[in-house]
């Protein structure tokens, strides 16, 4: 719920606007899990609202950590279904990476979460919830990175308003987000109109249309010569470099023929390149190369763009890969969630359909 509509909520209660204020005070910069915790609330206020209402909306159902500090949560939602968050600290910097969808639609040949289908989008206070329950767990974040399940952009109104509460309510700059799309290229024109201080990934993994085509079907509607012009078009409207994440999948997209595609299709383009070694998922065909392979990839890169990291692996011990914690679904009844009520009136635009190319 953003402010305005907590302090509508108030009013509806017979309660002063300024309460409003002070619950999402609580809700947000704090995270408080319980109306007990909100001091500064009268009691009978406080026993009201634990009466109409919960502040969750997601309860956590399993987590799993890794010697490096890498943690995945499972959440499950009011209506059963299931979402899964990943906690990475690196040196001074925390991130969480964010759902945004249940199940995803695009179907990448690699990705766990592809195989599920969409269940459905999920809503803003569903989104940044994941930020909040992991940060009472792991205070000091500094980063959010909507990178999921989910394809952030097909989920725009939602996830646009999930960054303007992160920023505004939890305290997270607008310029430690990162919005990662596989190439949805309307929502990539879209987002460089907001103003905003994102930042942008395109998830490419592939730099020639018939290989990419089959890793992610969603190249069918938006091609390579397509999203490059959209890339290209966000770097100047924002002023921003793009972040190009690229998983290396050994034999498929990790030779020098697709590193040279890979440096041939980036000129032009002001961008960072992110490789990532593939965490392999059960029932998928892909492997991940050897890391000297890897490294080889990268040093072909090297002279010819100006920034490239080779990830190192994280995680693996906890399933870091997308869509591998969350199997099963189960249903359970539950109060409205602050939270979620706040964000159920936005309409979602139609969503392309990757399939009609
Ligand atoms: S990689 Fe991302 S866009 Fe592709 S299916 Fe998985 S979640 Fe969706």
């Amino acid at each position: 719920m953003t402010l305005p509509e907590l302090e509508a909520l108030m009013l509806s209660l017979g309660e002063p606007k300024y309460r409003g204020a002070q619950l999402y005070k609580w809700l947000y910069a704090i995270g408080a899990g319980s109306f007990d915790e909100m001091s500064n609330l009268p009691q009978a206020l406080r026993e009201r609202l634990a009466a109409g209402f919960s502040p969750d909306c997601l309860r956590m159902v399993a987590r799993e950590a890794a010697k490096d500090g890498t943690a995945k949560y499972l959440f499950e939602l009011q209506d059963g279904l299931r979402i899964e968050t990943v906690y990475m600290p690196e040196g001074e910097r925390s991130t969480v990476c964010l759902s945004t969808q249940v199940g995803c639609p695009l179907g990448c040949a690699f990705c766990a979460t592809g195989s599920m289908g969409l269940r459905r989008d999920l809503l803003a206070g569903e989104i940044i919830e994941q930020a909040i329950q992991v940060r009472r767990e792991r205070p000091g974040i500094t980063n959010v990175v909507f990178m999921g399940m989910g394809e952030p952009l097909l989920n725009y109104e939602h996830t646009l308003k999930a960054v303007r509460l992160l920023n505004d309510g939890v305290g997270i700059g607008a310029r430690r987000m990162t919005i990662s799309t596989s190439g949805v290229v309307p929502g990539i024109r879209r987002l460089a109109r907001e103003g905003l201080q994102v930042k942008l990934a395109v998830a490419l993994n592939a730099s020639r249309d018939d290989l990419r085509n089959i890793l992610m079907p969603v190249n069918r509607r938006y091609p390579l010569s397509v999203l490059k012009q959209a890339m290209q078009d966000f770097a100047r409207a924002t002023g921003k470099l793009v972040s190009v994440e690229y998983v290396l999948l050994q034999g498929v997209n990790d030779s020098q023929r697709e590193a040279r595609e890979l440096v041939q299709f980036l000129r032009g383009i002001p961008c960072k390149v992110n490789l990532i070694p593939y965490n392999p998922v059960p029932g998928k065909e892909f492997a991940r190369p050897s890391p000297e392979r890897a490294e080889r990839f990268k040093q072909y890169l090297l002279p010819h763009l100006s920034s490239v990291t080779l990830r190192r692996s994280r995680g693996r011990t906890v399933r870091a890969a997308c869509g591998q914690l969350c199997t099963r679904t189960t249903s359970r009844r539950a109060r409205p969630a602050l939270r979620e009520r706040a964000t159920i009136s936005p309409k979602i635009p139609p969503r392309p359909d990757p399939s009609h190319s």
